[in-house]
């Protein structure tokens, strides 16, 4: 799915749009005077026609994918994002009309009034939109965050890769993608997320590490990364959760298991990983696997061990469907 925001032209703000009218408004000529006035102000009219495109093509919110509108909440309040919507929309609607109406004015007056007329307009409409000033500057800004937000597709089946930081969550992005991973940026982590994909033959898988996310206890949160775990639940997948078992970790068992655990309340399927088996620290690895019930998988991502055992499980469970969350599809209205 493209990113509903991504082929959004972003108008010119405020004050740069009047500024285009402003500068154009002595090179535009006419037959006569009451035409010359009327062309301006339907140049203005055409450079307002941006903002109305603007809102017409923002993707209609309460459709959106769960994964977007939560990327939205990050860098900005939902109900805002409305209201400058609504706010944006009625300036425009309003100016059309003032420039309707004096475009009659102009056409029935008298020729020395006409450039007088225009003025008048061309006032009134730009204090229109200097009203609306902070909303439409504003929604320019969001929208240019939220057109780079490229890579991750949400409708896709998803391998999220978890763990505490340098456990080797990019090294196994890297190994099990068919192609080298992308490298992408979102409002909800300020490090770099590497987005990769696997091709099953059948269908389309990606697979994301989760640097600055799934990475450490809850309680250490604040607000915007608690809604930068809820981007990431709503992404149609499985989380694989990355052990360090190998002497040179820097932490132990009890803080790996701890984490495991909170990430596990995060998806129903959370599969444990035990990487860097091939510099294994026995003490530690005994501490992990003793503690986890589930069925554990050993690998070395970077020496490229256990990852096709760990691979076709995953790609079975994705197969049938077994893990994917029970949730409608959003649609993309963009
Ligand atoms: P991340 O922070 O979890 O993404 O971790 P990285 O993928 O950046 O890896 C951290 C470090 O661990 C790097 O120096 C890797 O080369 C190393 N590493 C990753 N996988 C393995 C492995 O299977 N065995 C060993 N010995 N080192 C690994």
């Amino acid at each position: 799915m493209l990113n509903p925001f991504e082929n959004i032209k972003i108008p010119p703000k405020t004050e740069d749009l009047i500024k285009i009218v402003l500068d154009r408004i002595p090179k535009i000529g006419g037959k006569n005077v009451k035409e010359r006035e009327i062309k301006r102000i339907l140049f203005y009219k055409e450079q307002l026609q941006k903002y109305k495109d603007f809102v017409l093509q923002f993707p209609r919110i309460d459709q959106l994918h769960p994964f977007y509108r939560e990327n939205i909440e990050i860098i900005a309040d939902i109900d805002k994002v409305k209201m400058c919507l609504g706010a944006i929309n009625r300036g425009v609607q309003l100016s059309f009309n003032i420039i309707e109406r004096y475009r009659r004015l102009i056409k029935s007056s008298d020729e020395k009034e006409a450039n007088r007329l225009m003025r008048q307009c061309f006032g009134r409409v730009s204090s229109i939109l200097r009203s609306r000033k902070d909303c439409i500057d504003w929604l320019i800004d969001i929208t240019s965050q939220l057109k780079k937000l490229k890579a991750i597709d949400p409708n896709l089946p998803t391998i999220i890769i978890a763990g505490p930081p340098n456990v080797g969550k990019s090294t196994l992005v890297s190994k099990i993608s068919s192609a080298k991973p992308e490298v992408a940026s979102y409002p909800f982590t300020t490090k770099e997320i590497h987005v990769g994909h696997i091709d099953t033959g059948i269908f389309k898988i990606q697979v994301i590490d989760t640097p600055g996310i799934l990475d450490r206890p809850m309680s250490e949160r604040n607000s915007i990364e608690l809604k930068a775990i809820n981007a990431i639940k709503n992404l149609n997948g499985i989380i694989l959760f990355l052990f360090d078992v190998s002497n040179s970790s820097i932490y132990s068992a009890k803080e790996q298991l701890d984490l495991y655990k909170e990430v596990k309340s995060i998806k129903s399927v959370v599969i444990p990983v035990l990487n860097k088996i091939d510099d294994k620290n026995e003490e530690l690895y005994k501490q992990i696997k003793e503690n986890i019930l589930e069925k554990v998988f050993e690998i070395s991502a970077e020496k490229s061990i256990g990852l096709d055992t760990l691979l076709n499980y995953v790609i079975n469970l994705l197969q049938n469907g077994q893990i994917l969350d029970k949730r409608d599809i959003y649609l993309n209205s963009g």
